[in-house]
């Protein structure tokens, strides 16, 4: 519990002096407490620390905790599949891993069903690796504008996952890549479609992304060890 306080003081210290190295403040910058690997227990803990904002990387596991914790942000930040649609929607308040085009058309029926607007982030595989989800930055401009097409999807930025580099320091091109595709595509008026999010940065690199313009970070390991 010392620890959990000692990082979240540290990470806070850090995002704050990267706001400012970006131009920015520290109230512009999300973070995203990724409790994958803890409880309960931990997440009440970093909650009466200040922290709302939680992500997972599992349906079943986000829906346990927020029945546990409701009163909290639940972000999705893992890979979903379409029969774990119907679990989520309404649920998580925004799913950073919209990755293939079955997957908008599944999140935007359900959205129709319950008549809510589903929040999005468009996951881009930006270094192309085989491994990983995401669409590749050359597939962007058509996956927006067949998104203009639905009724309940709302796409509202980008998400990405840098490939796991021995230093920090090495996303930084990744980060950069992911900003300019956002400026790009920022000011064409696709409909369901509001680029505001850059979610960006893990322990590793949450400074270099906030450097680069995230205003999302998911933190994991720094905070919960
Ligand atoms: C686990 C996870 C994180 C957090 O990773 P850490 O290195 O523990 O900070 C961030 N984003 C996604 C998509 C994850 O699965």
């Amino acid at each position: 519990m010392q620890n959990l306080k000692t990082n979240l003081q540290i990470i806070k210290q850090n995002i704050e002096r990267a706001a400012l190295r970006s131009g920015r403040t520290a109230s512009e910058i999300t973070l995203v407490a990724v409790s994958k690997t803890v409880d309960i227990d931990m997440v009440n803990l970093a909650r009466e620390m200040g922290i709302n904002n939680f992500g997972e990387n599992r349906v079943a596991e986000l829906a346990r905790k927020r029945e546990a914790i409701p009163a909290v942000n639940w972000h999705m930040i893992g890979r979903l599949q379409t029969n774990k649609v119907k679990d989520i929607v309404g649920k998580a308040c925004l799913i950073h891993s919209l990755d293939r085009w079955n997957l908008a058309e599944e999140l935007d029926k359900r959205g129709g069903i319950i008549g809510e607007p589903v929040p999005v982030l468009l996951q881009i595989n930006i270094a192309g690796e085989e491994q990983k989800a995401g669409i590749a930055p050359g597939e962007v401009e058509d996956f927006l504008e067949a998104s203009s097409r639905l009724s309940w999807l709302r796409i509202l930025g980008f998400m990405t996952i840098a490939p796991l580099f021995e230093e920090g320091e090495a996303s930084r091109p990744i980060f950069r890549e992911l900003f300019q595709l956002k400026k790009i595509f920022s000011d064409k008026n696709y409909k369901n479609v509001d680029l505001h999010y850059l979610s960006m940065g893990m322990s590793q690199d949450y400074e270099v992304a906030i450097e680069e313009g995230a205003n999302i970070v998911r933190v994991g390991s720094a905070i919960f060890g």
